[in-house]
């Protein structure tokens, strides 16, 4: 008896796992919702801004059309149920569009998207490497200047310190595997646009970061794959927890477990997992 396997891996589900099995378990499985947070809705909305900008012709992509494309964002955002559940009054709210337009203006501090060349925005990949199926929704995919491909992400949350940089690259590396997949092209850099501050991280995949990603992948899914078999997903308490949506479930929180989801026979192999 185990509990089924996820369907597909993606970088947050990684991520996720890594920090917390638990978490991963509440998320990826149980498939328990998470109540909106501001943060997030922030930042989707700024992703959404990025993106209606980034449709326009590149002539076209000035400040003021940033400023349009995200008071339309806003009015389609403002309408959303999950922006009501947020209960925000109306000074937390002006506050909420305030920051978002300083995420907005700072994005293009950080670059003029007059000489971007993309060739997708919030592009969904997914791909079977070694009987896993990975997927990735990757923020913005362009062109430089020489015709090489650069794997841009948008971070709406703060940087991190230079001690962690590295780790948060996993994500955009990941998304150059995908890449690299399915058009047979690695990505000559990868990026993290982080809007708060506003600062740049960028990292070139290489031969040995590819094959360095590929067995982290492989290793992290057996992992999961144990703790199905085994029911074993185990909370990790630190300072993550304070933004978990699922401490009323955490025994480590206090909280009761859920009853485990549908218990399935595990066939071998089954390697797929969940986003
Ligand atoms: S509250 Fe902490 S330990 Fe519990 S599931 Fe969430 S992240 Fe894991």
């Amino acid at each position: 008896m185990a509990f089924e396997l996820p369907s597909r891996l993606s970088p947050s589900k990684m991520s996720t796992f890594k920090d917390c099995a638990l978490s991963f378990r509440f998320s990826a499985i149980d498939h328990l919702p998470e109540p909106p947070s501001a943060p997030a809705m922030r930042g989707s909305l700024v992703h959404a801004a990025l993106e209606q900008l980034y449709a326009l012709p590149a002539p076209e992509r000035t400040l003021p059309a940033a400023l349009s494309c995200l008071a339309a964002a806003a009015d389609t955002f403002c309408e959303l149920p999950e922006y009501a559940e947020l209960g925000l009054d109306d000074e937390e709210g002006q506050a909420f569009l305030d920051e978002a337009e300083r995420l907005v203006r700072n994005a293009l501090i950080l670059e003029d998207p007059t000489t971007i060349h993309p060739i997708g925005i919030e592009l969904r990949l997914e791909v079977e490497v070694e009987g896993l199926r990975l997927i990735g929704i990757i923020d913005r995919l362009e062109l430089d200047a020489d015709g090489r491909l650069v794997v841009t992400d948008y971070k709406t949350g703060r940087a991190p310190s230079e001690k962690f940089e590295q780790g948060r690259l996993g994500g955009v590396h990941f998304y150059s595997l995908l890449c690299e997949e399915l058009f047979g092209q690695r990505p000559a850099k990868v990026q993290l646009l982080h809007l708060a501050e506003p600062v740049t991280i960028t990292s070139y995949p290489t031969d040995q970061s590819t094959r360095g990603l590929r067995r982290k992948v492989g290793a992290l899914w057996q992992a999961v794959e144990l703790a199905c078999e085994r029911e074993d997903f185990r909370p990790k308490p630190g300072p993550l927890c304070s933004w978990c949506s699922f401490q009323d479930h955490c025994p480590a929180q206090g909280g009761v477990l859920p009853a485990p989801p549908s218990i399935i026979p595990v066939e071998r192999p089954a390697l797929v997992a969940a986003s």
